[in-house]
């Protein structure tokens, strides 16, 4: 069954069309790798799917409901309560420690501070980061913040998460570090994945790649035998 879903949908900054009839289903647990020169309209495309943009043209559903013809103050509760997001940069508030920033999408939600803490605390093991809870986030290495990153993306339990660039800022390896945690904690909450990436690496921890070029999705192009 569809979880979310592009039907057609245009978007222009000003004069500038980003999505020019951009149609996308993407199943119920699948992880889709979105991939495309840079400008070709990826970013556009998660930012409307997500509810962040609203489409000029054309429709977005979300869990067999339209969302995209909602009020903001709609579609902002079901970011929060149906989304998760990891962003190229960590975007961690710095002066808040590791474990903080990982319980603030549980706090914006009205978990207490004591139980959404103890929910936090519960995903540094599982990510490799034992020990790191205390941690200021400003003093966290790359690697270690995008790990953090993606624990507050996974944290409150989201049907969909957003990765744009995930792994842009760090080294291969600690890139395909980061893409295996995430692949391995997506799959065990049957978590639905729409990630953006211009590297082939990471798009490769994907279960499908769809290719954005110029505001038009395509499918892969096939190699001329
Ligand atoms: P990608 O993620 O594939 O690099 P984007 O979705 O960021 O592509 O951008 C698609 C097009 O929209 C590009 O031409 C880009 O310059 C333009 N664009 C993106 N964001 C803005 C913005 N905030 N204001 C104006 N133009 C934008
Ligand atoms: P990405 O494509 O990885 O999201 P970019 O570096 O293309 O990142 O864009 C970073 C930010 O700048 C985004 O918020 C995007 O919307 C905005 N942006 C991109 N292109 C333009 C543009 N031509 N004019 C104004 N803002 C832009």
């Amino acid at each position: 069954t569809t979880m979310i879903e592009a039907r057609n949908v245009e978007f222009s900054f000003g004069s500038t069309p980003a999505l020019r009839g951009a149609s996308l289903a993407i199943d119920a647990g699948e992880i889709v790798a979105v991939m495309g020169p840079s400008g070709s309209g990826k970013s556009t495309l998660l930012h409307c799917l997500a509810g962040i943009l609203v489409p000029d043209a054309g429709e977005i559903h979300f869990d067999g409901a339209r969302i995209d013809a909602r009020s903001e103050q709609e579609r902002s509760a079901l970011r929060r309560e149906r989304f998760g997001f990891v962003f190229q940069f960590g975007q961690l508030v710095p002066e808040l420690t590791a474990a903080e920033n990982v319980a603030l999408p549980l706090l914006l939600g009205g978990v207490r501070r004591a139980e959404a803490l103890r929910t936090a605390h519960g995903w540094f093991d599982r990510l490799g980061l034992a020990g790191l809870e205390h941690r200021r986030s400003g003093e966290l290495s790359g690697g270690q913040a995008q790990r953090v990153a993606l624990a507050r993306g996974l944290v409150a339990g989201p049907r969909v998460l957003f990765a744009d660039e995930p792994t842009g800022a760090l080294d291969s390896l600690t890139g395909e570090q980061v893409m295996d945690l995430l692949v391995t904690a997506a799959r065990e909450q049957g978590t639905t994945v729409v990630l953006v990436t211009h590297e082939p690496r990471v798009a490769a921890y994907a279960d499908r790649e769809v290719i954005v070029r110029d505001g038009r999705i395509n499918a892969p192009d096939r190699v001329a035998s």
